[in-house]
């Protein structure tokens, strides 16, 4: 039995942290286990929200660096850059053909977007870029799309651009489904969400005393302002990190020491780091050896590109014939 295939993908942002981590690439890494991946650097996604692209080759290096340290095998899982997938445009074309730009508009993170990132009017490109994404599904007829609830009005858009196409033309699409992923609530150093423009992040690249210096003075229960104060584990950022990391004795142990004040947040945060640590130094150490070798990274991408583009060329021959604007 062929494997079922799954596809996703990232922006090019740069060195992984923990939450994109804990919120898509450790669970990419079980995925290549049981299922078909095709995975991908999203990069002209990066181009819909900023124009400035100097960072972006670097960054791609720096990302992918993580995925090969994170566990990512590209003998296993198709590895592959967007735009070295020239198909994708086409596709992308031809179903804004057939899409009413009120689906567009209605995608909930549209306007939540727009107003997160102060924009004062979208361009084209921005509102299409979950049409995009579907692009992107569609051509590898990708059965399984791994996402975080937030995430699921796009593969429900996904799936009424490929009914629509479908009914129009012809069979050619699968319709895709959500892989919900339970996603950790995986909070910064501040106690907001981790992500890098709050600067709170702790990344995967972060050597071992990095790590240390950033959990110290992390941020914990506002109410425990003295040694002598009990605390409330459950609304402390650093507990929330306990859950992921801590086995469940450890976490017992910070648990009750918080609620009765018997030890410090210092000493709870030595516990975490006891856990984080072990957890964090193989992927650093194996994502170091990637980073140090760009050359060998390009190669894995260009190899995974060509594949996913056989794929992708087969997919726009099925397409180009029901299509039928040639003569
Ligand atoms: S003891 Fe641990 S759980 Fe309690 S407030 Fe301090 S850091 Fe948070």
């Amino acid at each position: 039995m062929p494997r079922e295939r799954v596809l996703s993908g990232m922006r090019p942002t740069g060195r992984v942290h923990l939450g994109n981590y804990l919120g898509a690439l450790d669970n990419w890494v079980r995925l290549q286990e049981t299922h078909d991946c095709f995975f991908f650097v999203a990069n002209w996604h990066a181009l819909t929200t900023s124009s400035d692209v100097r960072e972006v080759p670097r960054d791609t290096i720096e990302m992918i660096a993580d995925w090969l340290g994170a566990g990512l095998d590209p003998q296993r899982s198709t590895m592959f850059v967007q735009s070295w997938v020239p198909e994708h445009a086409e596709l992308h074309l031809l179903l804004s053909m057939i899409t009413p730009v009120g689906w567009l508009e209605r995608v909930p993170t549209y306007k939540e977007m727009i107003e997160q990132l102060g924009m004062e009017s979208a361009s084209y490109g921005f509102l299409g870029y979950p049409l995009l994404q579907s692009a992107d599904i569609l051509m590898y007829k990708a059965q399984w799309v791994p996402v975080g609830a937030d995430q699921v009005p796009h593969i429900e858009l996904t799936r009424e651009v490929a009914r629509r196409f479908n009914n129009i033309f012809g069979d050619v699409f699968t319709e895709p489904q959500a892989l919900l992923t339970e996603i950790p609530k995986v909070p910064g150093t501040d106690g907001r969400k981790m992500s890098k423009s709050y600067g709170n992040a702790i990344y995967l690249s972060d050597p071992a005393e990095v790590v240390r210096e950033k959990v110290r003075p992390m941020v914990t229960d506002p109410a425990r302002r003295r040694r002598s104060d009990p605390g409330n584990p459950d609304i402390c950022p650093v507990f929330d990190l306990h859950k992921i990391f801590t086995p469940p004795d450890g976490r017992e142990w910070a648990a009750h020491g918080c609620r009765t004040a018997s030890i410090g947040c210092l000493d709870c945060k030595a516990k975490l780091l006891e856990y984080l640590e072990p957890a964090l130094a193989p992927i650093r150490e194996r994502r170091q050896a990637f980073a140090e070798k760009p050359d060998m990274i390009i190669d894995i991408l260009r190899e995974g590109s060509a594949r996913a583009r056989r794929v992708a060329q087969a997919t726009m021959e099925e397409v180009r014939q029901v299509v039928t604007i040639t003569p």
